[in-house]
């Protein structure tokens, strides 16, 4: 039997976090505004306006351009790309075609069963959002807030070869967006959508064969079902002797179809040409070197330092790589503590991620910041209290919002190290439970954590847990 494998190519649309729009002053934003409200001359298009670009749109999507190994042009143009569609009042839309920001690139996609493989990037520029039409029964409505919302259009080379490697190209694209804090990219919210062409050949083969295009998928589930139904759909059509169009298909949700929308434009279609309303981008020598300098280390390289010189596992150092907000938490807590990175990465894991979890906050808003997380596990390395202690002081500080030495101090929850303390709770726990001493002594030696839970119990969980055993031990065996 023929094995086939993908050819899979992704259109990206991430919407950049600017305050204004691209060439207007209104508001970039307007996710939970009512319609039509974010809108002026400029961005719906009326005569006589003109068009005042958005310098930080530009610098975002030059600092995207360089993360993604793509070399900022120091003259990029914007162009003309004409079509007709009631969202789009001016008839066109601004683009970038021939002279982009970036030029070229790629990004090293690790993949699942270990090693890397590159994507490249076939085009990378920035241009202007459509508006949006809302089709009712027998109506359609037009919201032009997103006229003029800024975007970046990623273009890969056809490298992928699963649903699920694109799948974990758009998770990895979604993290690098937000570590260097171009685009929130909630797909949610429309703030990054795709575009998968889909073509099927034979495993290993050389050639491309005719694709099709999935358009206009948020949510990256989806679009991975979206995928694999699309390949599977092709892979049946070949062996039945059938032939692939170039169709564009629609993946509904609901329904987990694909259907067929129109034919494809070609790009002679949009007519492109310079925007005359525009001057060329000019960024300095100077400039990019800033932007470049202000790229901060980019998450796989982060991942690797982290195993490297942390000694952590890879999964750990994923973890704690997964956002950069989390990573850099981490690195504090490392400062602050002094000890052990792999302890503390034990703390994060286990119990930061916990709590955030439980209570549903941003790192950000946390009140346990890394140097009071940091002081918890001194408190646990010194022996001052016990780490089950320490694991609720943790829950503790952050409820409380009140310093972990202050609530050891209030709750007095330091460990009981008082060895004739902790002897006197053990002798009692032995001789008021004849039962289960006689059990540990007839052999059943498993009874032993039965007898620490009711010391640890009856210290009010404040004993030192080892010398607890150690005196159960001596007594039982005694
Ligand atoms: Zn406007």
């Amino acid at each position: 039997m023929t094995e086939y494998e993908a050819v899979i190519g992704l259109e990206i649309h991430i919407q950049l976090n600017t305050e204004s729009k691209i060439f207007c002053s209104c508001k970039a934003d307007s996710w939970g505004d009512p319609p039509n409200t974010n809108i002026c001359p400029v961005c719906t298009g009326q005569p006589g306006v003109l068009p005042v670009p958005n310098l930080a749109v530009i610098e975002k999507g030059a600092l995207l351009a360089a993360a993604m190994q793509s070399e900022v042009r120091p003259e990029s143009y914007f162009d003309r790309k004409n079509y007709f569609y009631p969202d789009l009042p001016k008839g066109y839309q601004i683009t970038q075609y021939d002279l982009a920001i970036g030029q070229g690139g790629y990004l090293d996609l690790p993949l699942p069963g270990g090693g890397t493989r590159r994507i490249g990037i076939e085009k990378m520029h920035i241009e202007e959002d459509a508006g949006k039409t809302i089709h009712k029964p027998g109506r359609r409505l037009l919201d032009f807030n997103r006229c003029g919302v800024p975007l970046v259009e990623m273009v890969t080379g056809p490298d992928l070869r699963s649903a699920d490697e694109a799948a974990a190209f758009i998770r990895y694209l979604r993290k690098l967006v937000r570590w260097i804090g171009v685009s929130d990219a909630d797909m949610e919210k429309g703030k990054m959508r795709f575009d998968a062409n889909v073509s099927i050949r034979e495993k290993g083969a050389q050639t491309l064969n005719p694709k099709t295009e999935i358009k206009n998928m948020n949510s990256i589930e989806h679009g991975r079902e979206a995928m694999r139904a699309e390949i599977e759909r092709q892979i049946k059509e070949v062996e039945a002797g059938g032939v692939i169009e170039s169709w564009t298909l629609d993946w509904d949700e609901e329904t987990k179809t694909l259907s067929k929308m129109r034919s494809k434009e070609t790009e002679a279609d949009y007519r492109y040409f310079k925007e005359p309303d525009l001057l060329a981008v000019k960024l300095e020598e100077e400039r990019i070197e800033e932007i470049l300098a202000s790229l901060p280390e980019l998450p796989r390289q982060r991942e690797e330092r982290f195993t490297a010189e942390y000694n952590l596992s890879p999964k750990e150092a994923a973890t704690l790589t997964s956002e950069r907000d989390l990573s850099d938490y981490y690195e504090d807590l490392i400062q602050g503590y002094g000890g052990s990175p792999k302890i503390a990465a034990n703390w994060v894991i286990n119990d930061l991620l916990g709590l955030i979890n439980e209570l549903g906050l941003s790192l950000n808003e946390l009140y346990l910041t890394p140097e009071r997380l940091a002081k918890i596990i001194k408190l646990v390395d010194s022996g001052q209290i016990n780490t089950s202690t320490g694991k609720e002081l943790v829950h503790k500080v952050e409820a409380g919002k009140q310093e972990p030495t202050a609530i050891v101090e209030d709750e007095g929850l330091a460990q009981l190290t008082d060895t004739s303390a902790i002897e006197a709770i053990c002798r009692e726990v032995v001789e008021t439970n004849p039962d289960q001493t006689g059990q540990y002594r007839s052999g059943k030696k498993g009874v032993i954590g039965w007898f620490i839970g009711q010391v640890m119990a009856q210290s009010g969980g404040k004993a030192d847990p080892q010398a607890v055993r150690e005196t159960l031990i001596k007594l039982l065996d005694g």
